[in-house]
């Protein structure tokens, strides 16, 4: 091993790995928080299976850059520091295939078309669940339970609730790293915030590197120096209602850590009091628990605020108007649609923060039916409508062409790059919007949290849920610096991509009426 802990690979620092090493359980999940000592467990376990069971694996990450920065960094350097597995694998060349005789390592990442089902193994490897293609884990998993001897082993930081490594958590035994207190003997765990004597009252306060850790049930200090005395004496143990020995998951944060003092832990923890990304990172990263931040996901209460006295019938408006009405559409096995009218009663660069919007219809036509789309920008005098370039991107050019200059096709695109609009042209020459999934949906959902939204008294449930279920939190990209994502959490979302399409169309309405180019409204 290397750096933090130079020399053999021992438990003396990570004791809680050993037991998780040795489970003979086929489903394991260690939801962690970072730095835990784990990564190198999984490691291990890949390399026994191969030596000992001569057994393939495979070895997820979440991205295939994720995959090949392991293949060459912790594979290469692990086989480097040891001639006995250096002699074991008679093939490395190839990124995601290393093999041992005839055993194969397989690492490969969850997105983009890696497709793991074709993978023919049974000891499956999945480390950064929650940053990984949810879908493809969830395919890898069911193909394996038909195999016999099937080992699983998936470990990471979670993010939000019940979601990614917090779900497989909840469907196992849910052990907690317990330990004898060294002062009253009582079987104990290391908690936030019962263990941990806050020193200080903010970040800069000097008195922060006082904070120490204590036995929650006598008070009494534990040093952080003594860890790897008491904390070796520590055991796993079940906290589930019912637990099957055949799927064990289990918990451990890093105040349990010995290269995270105490001081570090409340530094952290004085940051998130400051800002929701800090808080995110402090609860995933620090306690390895999942976390919603205040304004991560819309809430009925909140979706209440917003209803005024209205309803989805009232009269349609008039031809040759003047009011400002937007449509957006989400395609797929219904064509979900939301009609909004905007008030803009300031000039500003960026309308879209301005501006007050009520949603005048909300509603679902047959995915089939797209020529029902004309009646409704016929119905509701649609200055713009933005509607989702996928899956039936035909049918959708054929309405764009039927309304030139009034529909746009759209197409989300991931990347830190602001609430920019680009217009691309296609192979045929269609205009297709380029837009930041983040920053639109963020807008999109942010009037409701500061009431710049007015909603019929007539809302349907169907939109209510779709607008609850995305859920704002902060995931690593590939140079580890995170990034506010929308997390798809397998519940349908179609009318909050719609609400945020209608979003995008105001900006949209205004380059149209005021014949500008629509950066102007940005
Ligand atoms: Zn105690």
């Amino acid at each position: 091993m290397g750096e933090p802990f130079p020399g053999y690979y021992s438990y003396k620092y990570h004791p809680w790995c050993q037991e998780v090493a040795d489970s003979v359980a086929p489903f394991n999940s260690i939801m962690k928080a970072a730095q835990m000592g784990v990564t190198e467990v999984a490691i291990n376990r890949a390399f026994y299976t191969i030596d000992v069971l001569k057994r393939d694996v495979l070895y997820v990450l979440p991205t295939t850059v994720n995959a090949s920065d392991f293949s060459k960094a912790r594979f290469k350097s692990a086989l480097m520091q040891s001639e006995y597995l250096s002699n074991l694998f008679t093939d490395t060349n190839t990124v995601g295939l290393k093999q041992a005789g005839g055993v194969n390592l397989y690492i490969r990442g969850s997105r983009g078309d890696s497709n793991l089902k074709s993978v023919p193994v049974s000891t499956l490897i999945l480390d950064e669940v929650d940053e990984m293609n949810q879908k493809q884990i969830w395919l890898a998993l069911e193909r394996l339970s038909g195999h016999i001897e099937k080992n699983v082993w998936a470990l990471s930081t979670p993010t939000i609730p019940k979601y990614g490594i917090h779900k497989l958590f909840l469907q196992g035994t849910q052990e907690h790293w317990m330990f004898p207190c060294p002062h009253c003997g009582r079987i104990t765990e290391l908690i936030w915030p019962d263990c941990m004597e806050i020193c200080g009252d903010c970040l800069e306060d000097p008195r922060c590197k006082e904070s120490f850790l204590k036995c929650k049930e006598c008070k009494h200090k534990l040093n952080h120096e003594e860890k790897p005395e008491f904390l070796k004496k520590g055991f796993w143990e079940s906290t589930a209602a019912e637990s099957n020995s055949d799927n064990r998951s289990f918990y451990v944060n890093q105040l349990n850590s010995f290269t995270v003092s105490p001081s570090e832990i409340v530094q952290a923890y004085f940051r998130g009091l400051l800002d929701e990304q800090a808080a995110t990172e402090f609860h995933n990263s620090k306690l390895g628990l999942p976390y919603l931040g205040e304004g991560a996901q819309l809430t009925d209460e909140i979706i209440e605020q917003n209803i005024k006295n209205y309803s989805k019938q009232d009269n349609r408006p008039d031809a040759g108007g003047t009011r400002f009405i937007t449509m957006g559409i989400d395609q797929g096995k219904w064509l979900h649609i939301v009609v909004m009218e905007w008030f803009i009663t300031e000039p500003s660069r960026d309308l879209n923060a301005v501006a007050k919007g009520k949603l005048l219809w909300e509603g679902k036509i047959l995915g089939a039916e797209f020529k029902c789309l004309d009646r409704l920008m016929y119905e509701w005098r649609v200055l713009a409508c933005v509607i989702d370039a996928d899956p039936e991107i035909n049918e959708a050019r054929r309405f764009a062409k039927r309304f030139p200059g009034y529909v746009y096709l759209c197409r989300y695109r991931r990347g830190p790059s602001g609430k920019e609009i680009s217009n691309q042209a296609d192979d045929t020459e269609n205009q297709i919007l380029i837009v930041d999934r983040t920053n639109w949906i963020d807008c999109a959902l942010g009037r409701f949290h500061s009431q710049k939204i007015s909603l019929p008294m007539d809302l349907s449930r169907e939109y209510r849920e779709h607008l609850k279920s995305l859920v704002r939190t902060y995931i690593k990209d590939e140079s580890g610096n995170p990034q506010a994502r929308y997390i798809d959490t397998g519940v349908a979302d179609h009318f909050a991509h719609a609400q945020t399409y209608a979003e995008i169309g105001l900006p949209l309405a205004a380059s149209i009426t005021q014949n500008q180019p629509i950066e102007a409204f940005l």
